[in-house]
C-alpha cells in the first residue's frame, strides 16, 4: 500500500489493480535477422579490426567545440587521452544540415544508453542509420548501484539559456549548446541547426522519483568510443564545461569551480586500408525509409496507389 497520505481510496484502489500488470517486453526488438535493428556483429568486428589508416586527427580543448566531416564507410573514434571528459555530440547528413540525429527515437530503439552494435539514427522524414557503434572501452559499466548507465540519451547538452534562468541571470558563454553552434558556423550550419546530443562518457540514471541524476565520468586516459559512417556525416563534438561532472553545480562561481576537472577530448578519423572490403563484403551506405510521405493528405495518391 502506498503511504503517500494525498491518495483517495479510489487512487488506492486503482493503484492496487495496475500491481498485477505482466512485466513488459522491449517495443523495438528486432523481428528477426534481416532486421534493421539488427546488426551484423561479425562484419562490424571485421570492419573495427580491419587495418587502417588515419586521415583526421585533432585534440579538442577543454571548453570548446568543433565540427568535421567523415564520408560513409569511415571510421571515427573519440578518446579521452588525459582522462574523465564528457563530450556532446550533434550529427548531420553532411549535405542537409535538416537530416539531424533523432535522439528519442534512438533511445526508443536501443537503450537509454548506447554502447557497442547500437545504431544513432535520424529524424523523420528520413529514418536512417548515421553511425553505428562499432567499439566501447566502457561497455563493462553496464548499470551501477545507483541505476547509472554511461553514453546518456536520457539528457540534453548544456546550455546557457537554462542557465541564465538557474544562476540568477548569469551569462556563460561556453556551454556544449554555444560550442556546438560555434563549432557549425564554418559550415554553413546555424543555431537551429544544434540538437538534443548523445552525452559521451557521461553517466546518468533517474532516481527514485524519476528525476535526471548525473555520476562522475567513469573514462580514464585513453578510453574510446569508436563509429563507422552508415552516411556521409557532419559531425559536431563539445568537451563540456562540467569537465567530468564532479563538481556539477549552478551559481556563481560554478562555472570557475568545474574547470578544475575539465580536459580535452580527441577525434580520429580513419579510412580502412582495404578500400574494397566494405563492398565485398555487402556493406553499403544507409538509405532513407521507404515511405512516400503522403499522410493521407487530400490531393496525394494513397500509398497503396501508388
Ligand atoms: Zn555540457
Amino acid at each position: 500500500m502506498s503511504t503517500n497520505p494525498a491518495l483517495s481510496e479510489a487512487d488506492l484502489a486503482r493503484l492496487s489493480s495496475r500491481r498485477q500488470l505482466p512485466p513488459p517486453v522491449p517495443a523495438y526488438l528486432p523481428t528477426g535477422p534481416n532486421s534493421p535493428l539488427t546488426v551484423d556483429k561479425e562484419l562490424y568486428s571485421k570492419i573495427q579490426t580491419a587495418p587502417r589508416v588515419l586521415d583526421q586527427s585533432f585534440t579538442l580543448p577543454i571548453r570548446s567545440g568543433k565540427a568535421w566531416t567523415a564520408p560513409a564507410g569511415s571510421i571515427i573514434r573519440i578518446s579521452t587521452p588525459e582522462g574523465p571528459q564528457v563530450g556532446d555530440l550533434n550529427i548531420w547528413n553532411q549535405q542537409n544540415p535538416s537530416e539531424r540525429f533523432w535522439a528519442s527515437r534512438t533511445r526508443q530503439l536501443h537503450s537509454t544508453h548506447l554502447s557497442t552494435h547500437n545504431r544513432l539514427w535520424s529524424c523523420l522524414p528520413y529514418m536512417r542509420p548515421l553511425l553505428t557503434i562499432i567499439s566501447d572501452s566502457l561497455s563493462w559499466y553496464g548499470r551501477d548501484n545507483n541505476g547509472g548507465r554511461v553514453h546518456d540519451l536520457l539528457g540534453t547538452r548544456c546550455d546557457p539559456y537554462i542557465n541564465h534562468l538557474l544562476s540568477a541571470g548569469q551569462s556563460y558563454d561556453y556551454h556544449c549548446h554555444s560550442n556546438l553552434v560555434r563549432a557549425v558556423k564554418e559550415f554553413g550550419f546555424e543555431e537551429k541547426d544544434v540538437h538534443d546530443v548523445i552525452n559521451l562518457f557521461q553517466v546518468t540514471g533517474l532516481d527514485e522519483k524519476g528525476r535526471y541524476c548525473m555520476s562522475a565520468c567513469p573514462a580514464e586516459k585513453g578510453d574510446s568510443i569508436e563509429f563507422l559512417a552508415e552516411v556521409d556525416v557532419l559531425m559536431a563534438l563539445s568537451t563540456c564545461p562540467g569537465g567530468d561532472l564532479s563538481l556539477w553545480g549552478f551559481g556563481a562561481d560554478s562555472e570557475k569551480e568545474m574547470e578544475k576537472c575539465c580536459r580535452p577530448l580527441k577525434v580520429e578519423v580513419f579510412r580502412l586500408e582495404d578500400r574494397g572490403l566494405l563492398e565485398r563484403e555487402g556493406w553499403k551506405p544507409a538509405e532513407v525509409a521507404g515511405y512516400k510521405g503522403n499522410h493521407g493528405l487530400a490531393d496525394e495518391p494513397k500509398e497503396d496507389e501508388a
